[in-house]
């Protein structure tokens, strides 16, 4: 499609769902993209234990081998995939510039799906634990505490939406938030608060994550008096928002005030021939499947864009 060989058709940066289901749209539409996915493909998904919710898999299937499956899929019809990270770029020139710690590419279009990750709490315990009762995703781990007693950590819509969905699970849920007032919205406070299984703890922080093996309490601190104590867990979720992997971009691209990239309707970034996909343009789904089907989207749209560029 291009004529210097040196300048790839479509870069898209992040190797996650987004990015290989972009790859694999790009592949088929016969533009040779080149996936610069960081040193760990798969993104969040391929940590996720089990996947039960993408369709196709009724048994259910592990993160890391339905991201595999994604990626074979791509490479199939001639996507490359490179573990690099991307470190700068400069979208202020044509084309575009994207610096790794490797090598230095050149592209017509680029299809950011750099994802978001979970913000961490950053006490004892929580990196230690994870997946051993510490998680970030109710809807991957929740079935595996039947029966237990959770904590969750947050106060916004996202702590309360998945205390509402482990209470499914778990025997009880217990909300722990740093004030007395929560963010989430009035009508996930109220269906909260009704469920009997979710009790919350109120103008406290979690000071450490205990287990050897697994979780087995949490130890708090009361802010107003200074109290602490110990309440036996079996699971921490901590829904402390999340940060999308955009600074790099900043410079160059509109976000929201969270940090999210800002896209139209065609996924177009505020940038022409920059698109994004993915939890790094998605503040509210946040699902496998919705990041595959933006990623498709991106694709198309770049192709679309490509064309036009070429007439
Ligand atoms: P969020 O709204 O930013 O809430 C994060 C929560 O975590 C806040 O309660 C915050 O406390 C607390 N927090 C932040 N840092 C903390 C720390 N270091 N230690 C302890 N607590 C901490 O994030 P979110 O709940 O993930 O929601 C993100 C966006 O998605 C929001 O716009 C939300 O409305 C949207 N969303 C919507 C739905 C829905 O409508 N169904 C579902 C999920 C998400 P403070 O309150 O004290 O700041």
């Amino acid at each position: 499609m291009v004529q210097n060989k040196s300048v790839e058709n479509i870069i898209i940066i992040g190797g996650g769902p987004a990015g290989l289901s972009a790859a694999l749209y790009a592949a088929r539409a016969e533009l040779s993209p080149l996936v610069l996915s960081g040193i760990e493909l798969g993104g969040q998904a391929a940590l996720t234990e089990r996947i039960e919710n993408y369709p196709g898999f009724p048994m259910g299937i592990s993160g890391a081998e339905l991201m595999e499956l994604f990626q074979e899929n791509a490479e199939r019809f001639g996507a490359r995939v490179q573990l690099e990270t991307v470190s700068s770029v400069d979208f202020s020139i044509r084309p575009f510039y994207i610096n790794t710690q490797e090598k230095q590419y050149f592209a017509h279009s680029v299809v950011i799906s750099t994802g978001a990750d979970p913000r961490k709490l950053n006490i004892p315990g929580e990196t230690e634990l994870c997946g051993r009762g510490v998680s970030y995703c109710a809807t991957c781990d929740g079935r595996f505490f039947k029966d237990k007693k959770i904590a969750v950590i947050g106060g916004g819509d996202s702590a309360l939406e998945e205390s509402l969905l482990l209470t499914r699970f778990a025997s009880s849920v217990t909300v722990v938030h740093r004030r007395a007032e929560l963010r989430a919205s009035a009508i996930l406070q109220k269906r909260a608060r009704e469920n009997k299984k979710i009790q919350f703890v109120w103008n406290s922080i979690v000071e450490s994550i205990n287990g050897a093996e697994a979780v087995n309490s949490i130890s708090i601190k009361n802010i107003l008096n200074g109290n602490q104590t110990t309440l036996p867990m079996d699971g921490v979720f901590i829904f402390i928002g999340h940060s999308p992997n955009s600074d790099i971009f900043k410079e160059y691209l509109k976000r929201d005030e969270n940090g999210y990239l800002k896209t139209d309707q065609h996924l177009q970034t505020s940038l022409p021939g920059v698109f994004a996909a993915g939890e790094v343009a998605d503040n509210f789904y946040r699902q496998v499947i919705i990041s595959a089907g933006m990623g498709a989207a991106a694709a198309i749209e770049a192709t679309y864009y490509l064309q036009n560029l070429e007439l």
